[in-house]
């Protein structure tokens, strides 16, 4: 049983149609798919009839950008992105789509303020971007890869993200500061029914190195905030990581899960099925559901 949780479409940073996903999960032998876009709901009704095609199961989710604020143990304050998946929330919770909603728009004005620095140093301005930017689709820097690949600046998303935002967080980066809490995300996904995971935690780069300490404070900040589980299968998690939030879980009874987080063929090295989650887990994450229900 192949169980892949963490995919996106071009409803939001994923280069193929929610249709083209699907039918890519089923030649990739998954049995379960869910969609995870960024900050948008849009591609569920799509998915669903997607996977009935395809004859496979499909479990609805976001993937909500969100930003921590965490004190470090001499005061100073940290401020940074995580992503929560949040898995079968009501689509319909007000209170869930109008933060989503405002994550859209402030998305739209930081992507602005990310070309104008780019466009200082490289020829690129906004309407390169648009062409990449499709009606209805929650925007973030991969359009603007694109673009830097049609101006004929570098081969692929890849090669932008390695040469403009080598560590996330450089002179072309502006972070997006219209998006909710990390924990304050977990307990709104909550209210709304669906179940909090955090995406790829620790992911290559932002997280404590092999050797340094981890933040224990701010995970059990999230847990008590009702966070349900942890993305640990998932390339981007490095090792000594996931064997700490292995620990972590098992210590707290939490959810692990696997996933892929594809983006497309042409979109990201992800493929469809990489990782996966063991049917236990899924069925953990359904019983905690009361939001929407998942087509098996
Ligand atoms: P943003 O949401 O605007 O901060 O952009 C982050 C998105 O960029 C992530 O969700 C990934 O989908 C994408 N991304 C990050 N690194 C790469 C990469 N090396 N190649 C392609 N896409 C990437
Ligand atoms: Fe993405
Ligand atoms: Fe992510
Ligand atoms: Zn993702």
């Amino acid at each position: 049983m192949k169980i892949d949780l963490h995919a996106h479409s071009n409803c939001s940073d994923g280069k193929e149609s929610v249709e083209e996903v699907f039918r890519q999960a089923k030649l990739a032998g998954v049995d379960v798919l869910a969609l995870t876009d960024h900050d948008t709901t849009h591609g569920w009704p799509l998915a669903a009839a997607a996977a009935s095609v395809e004859g496979i199961g499909f479990v609805p989710g976001i993937e909500v950008t969100t930003r921590a604020h965490v004190y470090s143990p001499t005061g100073e304050l940290h401020k940074f992105g995580v992503h929560m998946l949040a898995y079968l929330p009501d689509p319909n919770h007000e209170e869930l789509q109008r933060v989503l909603s405002d994550s859209v728009t402030s998305r739209e004005l930081r992507l602005r303020a990310i070309v104008e620095k780019i466009g200082a140093d490289y020829d690129l301005d906004w309407s390169d971007v648009e062409m990449f930017l499709a009606d209805g689709a929650t925007f973030g820097r991969p359009a603007v890869a694109d673009a830097m690949v049609h101006r004929g600046h570098f081969s692929n998303r890849d090669e932008v993200f390695a040469e403009v935002w080598p560590n996330g967080i450089d002179r072309y980066y502006v972070p997006n500061r219209g998006v909710p809490d990390t924990v304050e995300s977990i307990r709104l996904i909550r209210r709304a029914g669906g179940v909090p995971i955090i995406a790829h935690p620790l992911s290559r780069g932002k997280g404590p190195e092999v050797g340094e300490a981890m933040p224990r404070e701010h995970f059990e900040e999230m847990i008590a905030a009702g966070l349900a589980g942890f993305e640990v299968d998932h390339r981007d998690v490095p090792e000594h990581a996931q064997k700490w939030l292995r620990e972590m879980a098992a210590q707290f009874d939490l959810i692990v899960t696997g996933s892929s987080d594809y983006h497309g063929l042409d979109g990201k090295q992800n493929r469809l099925g990489e990782n996966t989650t063991t049917p236990e887990m899924l069925e953990r994450i359904i019983a905690q559901a009361t939001g929407t229900k998942a087509q098996l």
